[in-house]
């Protein structure tokens, strides 16, 4: 019978692929990635750097297929991999990396390190080490629809509250629309208010949208945990509904690693183009201003405020400048930080990591970047696009007794619509 351990290694072994190879046989030892990394950047301990996380899978490369390696392990200076050597690497790869990308931005060879973490993160889930609460995230996903467990009928409330408030009739599970929109779960219930103020502006942009009562949420927690698989599961639920409703276009919402999951990994998981678009919402909300559909007024915000770009969504998935095309459309005193866009330093919170509660204290430690970079800028307002990121940055800002309102930029986006007798 195959142990668990050993169906990590042989998932292991099966991961390294030519990418892995090249990688590792170009490193160069430089360790610029390490300054690349806010665990090693703010802890100075060396186990965060980022080649580091890596060493398992590394060493079996080696033995596997260098000469130098097989040499070492034959005189047993190389030793095979053990139940300790992985449940170690469950820390540095799960508690301790939040996939931002960094690193492998970076990289002056051009090694991705996140592609090779992803594939060390597959590798301990198969050997039965993933956290529990991405393990309960993914079957809440699978069977409820939502990472949280937030059902349908969690969301036709949210919907019906939000059709009071705003006068505004929305739609669940209407065909042929522009648009089907994705929530995270964080947005179902925490940062509800995103529903009316989406009712408000596709209202004014004229655009026609829905929900479906088959698939509401596009966080995926099987991305998280390295599991195709999985994470293939809550892709085709998604496609299945949209393409249902045959719409034209998803809107993946503001939630970093949904976009990653569905826009960019999507397709490739389940082996097949969608016949849809997707877009993140602030993508959709740029194009709406470029059409001249979204009139916002820019006066009544003179205050300066500031951006955190979340890294899937900006540095890995690309999205830089229509969020900086609507700051500038509805503030007169936008201002950035020192790092920003592909180069901006991650939050602490995303890749699973703010999920875990073991990483209490160290997403407290590794906070104090972000906390600098919003100290000299000397801003009241920090404006993002993740869910994700509203949360680990308004428990870091609490933890540190800063005074600082975090907001969602399609919420600032909808407080700042013209009404309708203005002009
Ligand atoms: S992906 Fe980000 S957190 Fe992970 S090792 Fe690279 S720089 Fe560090
Ligand atoms: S930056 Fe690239 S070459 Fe340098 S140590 Fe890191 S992975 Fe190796």
């Amino acid at each position: 019978m195959t142990t668990s351990l050993e169906q990590g290694i042989n998932t292991l072994k099966a991961a390294i692929d030519a990418p892995t190879a090249s990688y590792f046989s170009s490193c160069v030892h430089c360790g610029i990635c390490a300054y690349a990394c806010i665990f090693y950047t703010e802890t100075g301990e060396a186990k965060y750097t980022p080649m580091n996380r890596l060493e398992p899978m590394k060493r079996l490369w080696e033995q596997e297929y260098t000469v130098l390696g097989r040499l070492k392990k034959l005189i047993g200076l190389s030793k095979a991999i053990t139940q300790a050597d992985m449940e170690a690497a469950v820390e540095l790869n799960f508690e301790s990396c939040t996939t931002c990308g960094r690193c492998s931005m970076i990289c002056p060879v051009g090694n991705d390190i996140v592609y090779m973490i992803k594939k060390m993160r597959g590798a301990l889930t198969a050997a039965g080490l993933a956290p529990p609460e991405l393990k309960g995230a993914a079957v809440r996903a699978i069977e409820k629809g939502s990472v949280m467990g937030f059902p349908m009928e969690t969301l036709a409330a949210q919907v019906r509250a939000a059709e009071k408030e705003t006068g505004i009739k929305i739609n669940i599970d209407e065909p042929n629309v522009d648009y089907m929109l994705l929530l995270s779960s964080a947005e179902v219930v925490q940062f509800d208010e995103i529903i009316g103020s989406l009712a408000k502006i596709f209202k004014q942009a004229g655009v026609t949208w829905t929900f479906s009562s088959k698939a509401h949420e596009a966080a995926n927690p099987g991305m998280h945990m390295g599991a195709k698989d999985i994470e293939a599961q809550q892709i085709e639920q998604m496609v299945a509904a949209a393409e249902e409703l045959k719409v034209k276009n998803v809107i993946s919402p503001e939630c970093g690693h949904a976009y990653m999951a569905i826009r960019w990994d999507g397709p490739n998981v389940i082996g097949r183009p969608y016949p849809f678009k997707v877009f993140h919402i602030i993508e959709v909300l740029d194009q709406l201003r470029e059409q001249g559909k979204l009139k916002t007024n820019a006066c009544c915000t003179e205050e300066p405020i500031t951006f955190h770009d979340p890294c899937q969504a900006a540095r890995r998935g690309g999205v830089n400048q229509p969020q900086r095309n609507l700051l500038n459309m509805m503030s007169s005193n936008f201002v950035e930080m020192k790092q920003h866009s592909a180069c901006n330093w991650c939050c602490g919170g995303g890749g699973g990591v703010g999920s875990l509660e073991k990483t209490e204290e160290l997403r407290k430690r590794i906070f104090h970047r972000k906390k600098r970079q919003i100290d000299e800028l000397g801003v009241n307002t920090v404006v993002t696009m993740c869910a994700t990121c509203r949360n680990t940055l308004e428990e870091g800002l609490e933890n540190n007794s800063m005074d600082v309102n975090v907001i969602g930029l399609t919420e600032a986006v909808a407080n700042h619509l013209l009404k309708e007798n203005e002009s």
